[in-house]
């Protein structure tokens, strides 16, 4: 399809713009129908004076007007979704089945523990699924995001340090292509961060982590397959080498999805990680969430984790908080529990084989993105990729154009852009994640956009620039919206008392 055979959406005019006066959505009751009027229970100084300024319109124009705007949103569920590190899968709908099932979904989180038998068993199932699939046995299903996953297993590690005397340790070693929240929740926790370089292929460098590793260090943050979407093949020589300087190794495990029943973290090392349900075990997600980022440790760092803790006994389950080493609570109740039920369910779905399926054709699917795109865009690794393949728009660039120009232009082309100027260690990087779900077709549709791109880049830069040219919303000139921002609208009343 040609960018030019999309239709242009209409612009949506304002619910201010579709007003008329003495228009009405709702009729409220006459007074004296038995509803007190509002006048008598509130006192004279809490009257409005005014008719408050908002838009007087029918209620079905008001439901037009939401269900127009929310048709302009892109979703994995109308676009294909690329975007780098998110691992943006089509989520099947019988997940929110299983969710929505009111033994789930309408249980109090008040309610006592034999009162939620169910539930329960379903997170000590979603647990021991997580221990087999990581290769680590203990697992915490408490942390709400990765992120807060980092921070819980970061929290457990300074723990482990404190009752070991070590507190000296406060330093966590970081390579330099990490997601920006490794070094922010070390910050959190307490620790500092040492920057460890990337080589030339894109993997750690030994020779640098050799030097920063010393007799302060707690542990070290690592991603596998990393940002770059390389597989840190030397990982059993990197956790030999913190293991022997009494560190310990947390692996960051957003990709998860590209090793899912190949290998697992704990067999190359990993002590603890965290996993991002959301990404990897299908969940709807963008927008800030809600997410879930149980963690998995080794026995060692087992009596750390947070309470409660499930545990089985003759009388069912129960929940434990008497734990004298725990790090304590990190989350009310047990964490984001209708995320949890998704992530038993496509587990349950899948089964182990065709768990191990997912990852093999996440990975099928990059390494075809890159080969069908490695003329036009330039590889800064030469290294084939795991679940996602990093470009950059070098080749594009004697026309002045950058990865944000791309990006753009692919909104008109009907495609959520890839992550842009991530990971930070590559220079206008465009970093494509196609994930499992996608058909061959999809794939080949988007290759030819980007091909289309590259030549447009040499043909027609100016277009590329001002894109998205087909989009209600234009090219934001974004100097003039940071250094003279319109932050009212002309509607808008001073606010008077
Ligand atoms: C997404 C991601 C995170 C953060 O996870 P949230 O669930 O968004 O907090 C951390 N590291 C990597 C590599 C990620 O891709």
């Amino acid at each position: 399809m040609t960018p030019e055979s999309i239709p242009i959406p209409a612009a949506e005019a304002t619910l201010f713009e579709l007003s008329r006066p003495g228009r009405r959505g709702v009729e409220p009751p006459e007074p004296g129908s038995g509803i007190p009027e509002l006048a008598e229970c509130l006192g004279e100084n809490d009257l409005r004076r005014e008719a408050p300024a908002l838009p007087e319109l029918a209620e079905a124009s008001a439901v037009r007007h939401y269900t127009r705007l929310s048709s302009l949103n892109m979703s994995i569920d109308t676009n294909f979704y690329p975007l780098g590190s998110c691992t943006m899968k089509y989520n099947p709908r019988i997940n929110e089945v299983a969710a929505g099932n009111p033994g789930f979904s309408q249980a109090h989180p008040l309610y006592e523990a034999r009162e939620i038998q169910g539930y329960l068993e379903l997170f000590s199932r979603l647990e021991k699924m997580l221990a087999e699939i990581g290769g680590l046995p203990h697992i915490s299903l408490q942390p709400a995001a990765g992120a807060h996953g980092e921070l819980t297993a970061l929290m457990m590690i300074k723990a482990r340090c404190r009752e070991r005397g070590e507190l000296e340790r406060d330093v966590v070693l970081i390579p330099d292509s990490a997601h920006g929240t490794n070094p922010s929740s070390c910050t959190i926790a307490g620790f500092k961060t040492r920057n460890i370089d990337s080589g030339e292929d894109g993997a750690i460098d030994i020779e640098s982590l050799r030097e920063a590793l010393g007799p302060d260090v707690a542990a070290m943050m690592i991603t596998n397959p990393n940002t770059l979407g390389i597989f840190e093949s030397r990982i059993g020589e990197i956790s030999s080498l913190l293991h022997e300087a009494g560190s310990l190794l947390y692996m960051d495990g957003a990709n998860m999805n590209a090793i899912l029943g190949i290998t697992r973290p704990g067999d190359f090392g990993v002590d603890v990680m965290h996993y991002n349900l959301h990404k990897t075990m299908s969940t709807p997600h963008g927008g800030g969430g809600p997410g879930a980022g149980p963690i998995a440790v080794t026995d060692e760092l087992e009596p750390y984790l947070p309470v409660p803790r499930i545990v089985h006994s003759e009388g069912g389950f129960e929940l434990c908080a008497d734990r004298p080493l725990s790090i304590g609570k990190v989350r009310t109740f047990f964490g984001n529990s209708g995320i949890l039920v998704r992530a038993y369910a496509y587990l349950r779905a899948h089964g182990p084989g065709e768990l191990r399926g997912v990852s093999e054709h996440a990975v099928l699917n990059a390494n075809y993105i890159r080969r069908r795109l490695e003329e036009a865009y330039h590889l800064p690794y030469e290294t084939p990729c795991m679940h996602e393949v990093v470009f950059t728009a070098r080749n594009q660039k004697a026309t002045g154009i950058r990865a944000l120009d791309i990006a753009k232009r692919l909104i008109d082309m009907g495609y959520h852009p890839p992550t842009i100027y991530f990971p930070l260690v590559v220079h206008e990087a465009l970093m494509i994640e196609p994930t499992e779900t996608e058909t061959q077709e999809t794939l080949d549709r988007f290759c030819d956009a980007m091909l289309q791109i590259a030549r447009e880049a040499e043909e027609n830069p100016e277009l590329l620039k001002a894109a998205p040219v087909n989009q209600p919303v234009k090219r934001l000139d974004e100097v003039n919206a940071i250094k003279t921002p319109i932050l009212t609208c002309p509607c808008d009343e001073p606010v008077s008392d």
